[in-house]
């Protein structure tokens, strides 16, 4: 079994469904974090665990230059190497590329690129791209892309859909000529992965959040003829018939799970929301829908009522380490001089350990002096409010409750 997929309830739009991979099931919707170099910036693993991570992101461009593919693929892939057993998607590197878009040359067969470590020159195509997921092992990953730029016209917007087509097409036939290759077989827990994972189930707060969490073994290899899976991305810039058009084509090509990609690139949102929407009627019903790159709280419970079933989005991460936090009561900006005092919790809504423990005052205090404990406690609190969000947008589909929900959670969100 590589991927399967049960929709086990919706209320209006939006699905709640089981997403079983081969190191992990995930319920979702589910936000995923994202760990850039197999690292969740400032958050150990036996926390993302604690917090209720089923499933966090790698950067396969980040990754193939450092430590690159081949290190991590001795190490038995990102699972072994960074010792999370749940799920781990990649992306194809395709947007960090296009991000760089001075640094590039494109054409038919792939991208040149320099790399923004040391200058050197590199080359991506949907081949390559798929040999470094493939060597990285996460349980999915993705096809390459051309991320459409914000704004195109019409011409560049065509072009740059039929180009991830075709990409899309090379993508899958590379996948399924070398899937075999991945290198989760070899994968043998380490002692100390044994050791951290004891210690990790001892602790009182682990598992508490019932429905993902407890629930890990150590480090058991897969299910030996497990493999990856690939997923295709529908582009097509902000033209809803382009949309539909690259959804057709990817749907042709065939995948497991289909990825909305190339918005949150600078459109206004009720853009990317028009988009997403007319997107999500042309994808099948019984397969995975992933939205690339999003967003904020309200966002995200927005676009899971949509029927989105997966997202990821540096914002809570990025956005903790500029001291920006989101709580029930709206943002806070833990810098400001207001707090110096405050000797109320940052969220007392939130159950979090930092919510549990610590005042706005000393948050405040550890930003102020540069602290790197405030990037750690930081980041703890605003991954806990996104995944707590889901957590309570899942609970809310079952009981049916989905419009209430919703527009609560979209007043308590906002800025
Ligand atoms: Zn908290």
């Amino acid at each position: 079994m590589s991927l399967e997929f049960i929709l086990e309830e919706t209320a209006g739009r939006a699905r709640k469904g089981r997403l079983s991979t081969p190191h992990a099931e995930i319920q979702t919707p589910v936000f995923m974090p994202v760990g850039t170099v197999a690292s969740v910036k400032a958050v150990p693993q036996e926390t993302l665990e604690e917090l209720g991570a089923q499933i966090i992101l790698g950067n396969t461009y980040h990754l193939y230059l450092r430590p690159g593919v081949e290190t991590v693929r001795r190490m038995g892939g990102l699972h072994g190497f960074m010792s999370w057993n749940r799920a781990i998607l990649t992306d194809s590197g395709g947007f960090q590329v296009f991000s760089l878009s001075e640094l590039r040359k494109l054409n038919e067969e792939g991208v040149t690129f320099r790399s923004h470590l040391d200058g050197s020159s590199h080359f991506f195509s949907p081949e390559s791209a798929t040999e470094a997921q493939i060597g990285l092992g996460a349980d999915i990953i993705m096809a390459f892309d051309e991320c459409t730029e914000y704004p195109a016209d019409q011409t560049r917007m065509r072009a740059s859909m039929e180009l991830t087509a075709r990409w899309a097409a090379r993508s899958k036939k590379y996948f399924e000529e070398h899937k075999h290759e991945v290198p989760w077989k070899s994968r043998q827990p380490s002692a100390a992965s044994i050791q951290e994972r004891q210690v990790t189930d001892s602790t009182p707060n682990a598992g508490t959040s019932g429905e993902s969490g407890g629930t890990d073994c150590w480090p058991l290899p897969p299910d030996p003829s497990a493999t990856q899976s690939l997923f295709g991305i529908v582009q097509g810039g902000m033209d809803r018939a382009l949309r539909k058009e690259s959804a057709e084509r990817t749907i042709e090509i065939g995948f497991p799970g289909y990825a909305i990609g190339g918005l949150s690139v600078g459109e206004p949102r009720e853009l990317t929301r028009e988009i997403v929407e007319s997107t999500l009627e042309h994808l099948p019903k019984d397969k995975p829908r992933y939205l690339m790159g999003v967003g904020t709280p309200d966002e995200i419970v927005e676009y899971a009522g949509l029927g989105v079933d997966m997202m990821d989005c540096v914002l809570p991460t990025r956005a903790a380490r500029h001291g920006l936090l989101f709580t029930s009561e709206g943002k806070v900006s833990i810098k400001q001089a207001r707090y110096a005092q405050d000797q109320e919790p940052l969220d007392p809504n939130c159950d979090c350990r930092v919510c549990r423990r610590y005042s706005r005052a000393y948050l405040r205090h550890l930003y102020a002096s540069n602290e790197v404990l405030a990037q750690v406690l930081n980041t703890i609190h605003n991954l806990s409010f996104y995944l707590d969000t889901m957590r309570r947008v899942r609970h809310s589909i079952s009981l049916g409750e989905e419009s209430r929900f919703l527009s609560g959670i979209w007043s308590r969100s906002k800025p």
